[in-house]
């Protein structure tokens, strides 16, 4: 449970941060709040050679309105997520999700950009930020590039980062008022990672769904937008029949793991009534 020899290295620009990393490739890694990373150290299943502390640069940190974005810094705690008011304001999903992210000891130092940028498939925020059209900033050595969060995600701990980039922010387009919004994750107990979980985000027209996007979380190597599924609710006033047939169509994308969670056809199954769950309280809460 002792983590091999590294370098530390505690740069305090992104311009200082992206050139070490651009000397060592893939022997040099990011640490954020190291909630994942330096378990994967201690277990052997990471062994980088130089480390590179993101803790020191202060322009990572930060919540703030860019337009019609909410920009938020990598090195934003989950726990600042859950206190911010501007957040709570203008993506309240954000925040729902954030209380559902491990413990509190665990957020007061995990990141948002740790937790998206990890390509966990059991971490909460990717598929939320799927369904909530957000993108990515990433900065190498060759400049700086957006990468949808919908793209960003490859396979299991494999994502569009190349060797050297650093997810600098999160930009995510401020949903319509009066949106409606859940979150709805089943685990086996406070702390776990998800058996299954659904984000929805939806507007609402003359008791009908207008607009409508569905993320799912551990249901696949990847996080999942379920795009039928939300086409099936589209019209709607999400009647039971609705709703069935959107489980069903989201059901027909998941691929889970069979693991300690459960097996396959169980979490699947599970999957589809966290989907339902979450698109009768986003409706609830529409206005
Ligand atoms: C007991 C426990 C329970 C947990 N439960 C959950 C849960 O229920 N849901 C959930 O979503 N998460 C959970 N987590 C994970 C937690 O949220 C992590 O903190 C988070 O996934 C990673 O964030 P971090 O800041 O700790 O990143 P780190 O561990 O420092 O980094 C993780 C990976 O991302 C890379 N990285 C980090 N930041 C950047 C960046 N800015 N740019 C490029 N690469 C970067 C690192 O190099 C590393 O490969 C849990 C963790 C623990 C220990």
């Amino acid at each position: 449970m002792i983590p091999g020899s590294f370098a530390y290295h505690r740069p305090t620009s992104v311009k200082e941060a992206v050139g070490l990393l651009a000397q060592w490739g893939d022997d040099g890694r990011v640490l954020a709040g190291g909630h994942s990373l330096i378990p994967m150290m201690k277990l052997r299943l990471a062994m980088p050679a130089h480390l590179v502390d993101l803790a020191g640069i202060t322009e990572l940190k930060g919540i703030r309105v860019e337009g019609n974005d909410v920009v938020i810094g990598a090195m934003v705690t989950q726990h600042e997520l859950v206190g911010s008011e501007l957040l709570s304001g203008k993506v309240p999903l954000l925040r729902e999700t954030s209380l559902q992210v491990a413990d509190p000891q665990v957020r007061y130092v995990g990141t948002i950009g740790g937790n998206v940028a990890n390509g966990d498939p059991g971490n909460d925020m990717p598929a939320l930020m799927m369904t909530l059209g957000a993108s990515y900033r990433l900065e190498g050595k060759s400049g700086g590039r957006d990468v949808a969060a919908s793209e960003f995600y490859q396979g299991a701990y494999f994502t569009a980062l190349e060797p050297g980039e650093l997810l600098t922010a999160i930009s995510i387009p401020v949903p319509p008022a009066g949106h409606g919004y859940a979150y709805e994750k089943l685990k086996r107990k406070v702390g776990d990672y998800a058996t299954a979980a659904a984000a929805v985000v939806l507007t609402m027209a003359g008791g009908k769904v207008a607009t409508c996007q569905i993320g799912l979380t551990n249901l696949s190597e990847t996080p999942l937008l379920a795009e039928d599924a939300a086409k099936a609710v589209i019209g709607t006033s999400l009647d039971p029949a609705t709703l069935k047939k959107a489980a069903a169509a989201a059901e027909a994308i998941m691929s889970p793991a069979a693991d300690a969670r459960g097996p396959v056809e169980y979490r699947k199954h599970v999957g589809g009534i966290m989907v339902m769950r979450a698109l009768q309280r986003a409706a609830g809460r529409a206005r």
